[in-house]
């Protein structure tokens, strides 16, 4: 079984369809092994959805797979990014600097790239992890220093993507649908000829994307990754190729496959805040992580980090719903408890009281 599960991340160029080759890039670090790249050929050039993180492995891998179908990196016309992570931009921005090619990506990423090119007296996630009352959390990324950040590797895209924008390509159409969710301004491909969506990390098949890790995170980023979900489910049945995974036959049954796990979440977490859970770490805490069901304790820092988040984005949604209440305590830390049972008149009038 997991050998079954690690079989796409072998290296090579892997036709998915016509003209189509899925090809994945090595990351580093032990959690997340590849990105899938796809390039798309295109006249005499390539079209490449998404980039890989930069690295002279990753680059090399790059240069063998797409030798295989007789190009070189220098025959990248064009990069359509569908976020800004890392494992999917800078290599696109590192290619472009030795090659010229260009790169696009969704217009709602440039507050992301906006606030890393501004840099930080002070990590914007430190205040949302004091309200969460993660003040260990806190002070770790209060280190985080944007001196650190090596900004050529952020260089800005040469075009922004707008929502439903029709990208015409010399072999097929494709159609931009921003997504925000997974980042405010991820987008997806749809190649509506072909049945294909270019998935990015909006709909993977094995894991559920993280939510909201990003520079600028929106007020409810998984009540935006439901709405980009319902919108990609209400679409005609599409192959889905994603950012991370092997490709499938169907998108439209990850997607309720994803909604019913972030209901089973929600639920999860409105039970927690019943037990008596009562800021952002304590829930977070009392839930189990990963589909190994890992207690908190047992995740890396960073892991740590983005289950706090994500449990915070949860919560958000409880709250919109009026299923919990929340209000900040003496310290500033916010407080969750559950809704007086008939309605959310009650609710609304504890939580702005
Ligand atoms: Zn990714």
């Amino acid at each position: 079984m997991e050998e079954d599960r690690h079989a796409w991340e072998r290296p090579g160029a892997f036709q998915v369809g016509p003209g189509v080759y899925r090809i994945p890039l090595p990351l580093p670090g032990d959690h997340l092994k590849a990105v899938n790249v796809y390039a798309i050929v295109d006249g005499d050039r390539l079209v490449l959805v998404d980039g890989g993180w930069a690295m002279a492995d990753s680059t090399d891998l790059l240069d063998r797979a797409l030798g295989s179908l007789r190009y070189r990196i220098a025959d990248i016309r064009d990069f359509l990014v569908t976020h800004v992570h890392r494992d999917h931009y800078t290599q696109a921005v590192a290619v472009r600097r030795r090659t010229g090619s260009r790169i696009s990506l969704g217009e709602g990423e440039a507050a992301n790239l906006d606030a890393t090119h501004a840099g930080w007296d002070e990590h914007p996630d430190v205040p949302a992890l004091r309200r969460a009352g993660a003040p260990q959390l806190a002070d770790l990324v209060r280190t985080w220093s944007s001196a650190d950040i090596d900004l050529a590797q952020w260089e800005y895209p040469d075009r922004w993507l707008p929502d439903a924008v029709e990208l015409t390509l010399e072999s097929r159409t494709l159609t931009v649908l921003a997504t925000p969710g997974h980042t405010r301004g991820h987008v997806v491909f749809v190649d509506r000829q072909a049945g294909a969506l270019f998935a990015g990390d909006h709909v993977l098949p094995h894991i559920t994307p993280s939510i909201g890790v990003e520079l600028r995170r929106p007020p409810s980023p998984l009540r935006d990754y439901l709405a980009s979900l319902r919108v990609v489910g209400a679409m005609p049945d599409l192959a889905l190729l994603p950012a991370h995974g092997p490709v499938r036959p169907s998108t439209r049954g990850r997607v309720e496959e994803l909604l019913a796990h972030h209901e089973q979440r929600l639920a999860a977490t409105a039970r927690a805040v019943a037990g008596g859970a009562s800021s952002c770490f304590d829930v977070t805490r009392a839930l189990t992580w990963t589909r190994r069901e890992r207690r908190f304790d047992e995740l890396d820092t960073f892991n740590q980090l983005l289950a706090v988040h994500e449990t915070a984005a949860h919560l958000e949604v409880l709250v919109e719903r009026e299923a919990v209440t929340r209000s900040p305590d003496e310290s500033g830390v916010l407080r969750y408890g559950i809704s007086a049972p008939g309605g959310g008149t009650d609710a609304s009038a504890t939580s702005r009281g």
